[in-house]
């Protein structure tokens, strides 16, 4: 698979160091409000290559971190009175639901920062010992003028920075490109943000809690990085500082960004009001499968522009994909799959395939799904679809369904465990062993699947 290499500037080949297994992490949500579609266009993105990933074969094992000590979750959080994990736990829960409702694959591990500090001041500590820090005011700052190649990823010119020129802020500008914090000590922050250390007290900042749980969870040197096209500078080049240095190895083989989005072509801001979360988005009337159907449809290194047009597009383009598979579904036309139906599949496969290969292209894989729907849907015309065909057809949008997980209605799929009780059911029922069948029967019922047997075989609906 080629994918953009954001540190080399290139499309190049995507080479885990032990295929098929490759270890990822991706720069989760600072839980202080409800994530926005800004957000989960990011976030989506990196949904979809996990889901390509597997598709091309790979293995892969996810780190998404979330985010719950920084300089604004300290500062909210009391405002409103509120320790920590009170303010965030909220915040946290509600990622969890946006997730689900795009469809999202749960990452393997979904770290949070305050429950690895350890691992963090035991960063800290390395880079001391390795003379690549100095303290300031309670402070201790990682002195990028002892890395070469500080600003190699952002490709930023660090010849005119003045030695020993700090920024504490979490946030910044290129424009502000300093020696970095590592470990916080601020008089004003509440004692309930501050950690001891043998360096003194303090609290963690936010580039050091990225690289001290992608190195916990994924090993010092890992296969691929992302996050949004800000995070570049200077987020991911001080986790590249400071993890290198600390270790003395690379930290990341590939780094991919992602492209902002934008609403009704004007960037998403709080003072436009257009920082939309999902609840208010399904507010308005929308569906969530369209809304990630619309994050899956621009190729991820371009902006992508949001609007409520595109959001009725997106519904339209699913529903003429799910009403082929419903087609698909009641042809009655027995008979085994023709030449035609078997070339039509193997023709989206491998457009399929060589998108998905090409740099993530998403757009020209939807392009691929509906090429076959087209095709399909004129062989449904001409009254030559067989049930044989219809099935291979099928099986080819369930496979990429795989990756854009919305092209068919989810509610018609079983469960990995149900569809297991179901094709037991089945198997016993051609056993003729019947009270087997019935107790499987009323352990699918009692997941809300209930079983009708029809002249043409069992079918499945939930229940309610
Ligand atoms: P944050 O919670 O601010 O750390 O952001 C979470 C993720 O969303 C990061 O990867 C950001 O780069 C990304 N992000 C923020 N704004 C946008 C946007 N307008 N479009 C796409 N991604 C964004
Ligand atoms: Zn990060």
């Amino acid at each position: 698979m080629n994918l953009h290499n954001t540190l080399t500037g290139r499309v190049e080949p995507f080479a885990p160091e032990a295929p098929p297994d490759v270890r990822m992490y991706v720069c989760g949500p600072t839980v202080y409000a409800r994530a926005h579609i800004g957000n989960f266009r990011t976030f989506v993105a990196t949904d979809l290559l996990r889901r390509a990933l597997r598709y091309k074969g790979y293995r892969v094992n996810e780190v998404m971190n979330l985010t719950d000590v920084e300089d604004r979750i300290i500062r909210f959080a009391a405002d409103a009175g509120q320790d920590l994990a009170g303010f965030t736990a909220p915040h946290a829960q509600a990622f969890e639901e946006d997730m689900a409702a795009l469809h999202m694959e749960r990452p393997e591990v979904m770290p949070k920062a305050t429950a690895h500090v350890p691992e963090m001041v035991d960063l800290v500590a390395r880079l001391i010992e390795r003379g690549h820090t100095y303290s300031a005011d309670g402070s201790v700052y990682f002195r990028i003028a002892s890395f070469p190649d500080y600003g190699k990823l952002s490709r930023l010119d660090v010849s005119g920075i003045k030695a020993g020129a700090r920024v504490d802020n979490d946030r910044y500008e290129k424009e502000d490109a300093r020696d970095f914090v590592l470990w916080k000590l601020k008089s004003d922050e509440p004692a309930w943000a501050q950690w001891d250390a043998p360096f003194g007290k303090g609290r963690p900042g936010w580039h050091l809690e990225c690289s001290a749980m992608g190195m916990k969870y994924l090993g010092e040197t890992f296969d691929l990085h992302a996050g949004g096209v800000d995070l570049i500078f200077p987020h991911h080049e001080n986790e590249i500082a400071q993890s290198t240095c600390g270790t003395g190895k690379p930290f990341v083989r590939h780094w991919m960004h992602v492209e902002h989005l934008r609403i009704e072509d004007e960037t998403m801001s709080k003072s436009k009001g257009n920082t939309f979360t999902l609840p208010e988005i399904a507010a308005r009337g929308h569906h969530m499968d369209a809304v990630r159907y619309l994050l899956s449809a621009g190729h991820y290194r371009k902006t992508l522009n949001f609007t409520w047009e595109g959001l009725h597009q997106a519904a339209a383009a699913l529903d003429k994909i799910r009403g082929f598979a419903r087609r698909l579904a009641e042809v009655e036309h027995e008979g085994a799959v023709d030449g035609a139906a078997e070339a039509m599949a193997r023709k989206a496969d491998e457009a399929f395939d060589a998108a998905l290969g090409d740099d993530l292209n998403t757009p020209e894989a939807l392009a691929a799904v509906h090429g076959m729907v087209n095709d399909g849907n004129a062989l449904l015309a001409g009254g030559a679809m067989t049930r044989g065909s219809a099935a291979v057809l099928l099986k080819q949008l369930e496979v990429m369904n795989g990756v854009f997980a919305v092209l068919l209605p989810v509610e018609d799929r079983l469960s990995a465990e149900e569809q297991s009780l179901f094709d037991g059911r089945q198997e016993a029922r051609r056993q003729r062993d019947f009270a087997r069948a019935d107790a499987l029967r009323q352990q699918l019922e009692a997941l809300g699947v209930l079983i009708e047997d029809t002249p043409k075989g069992a079918r499945w609906r939930r229940k309610g």
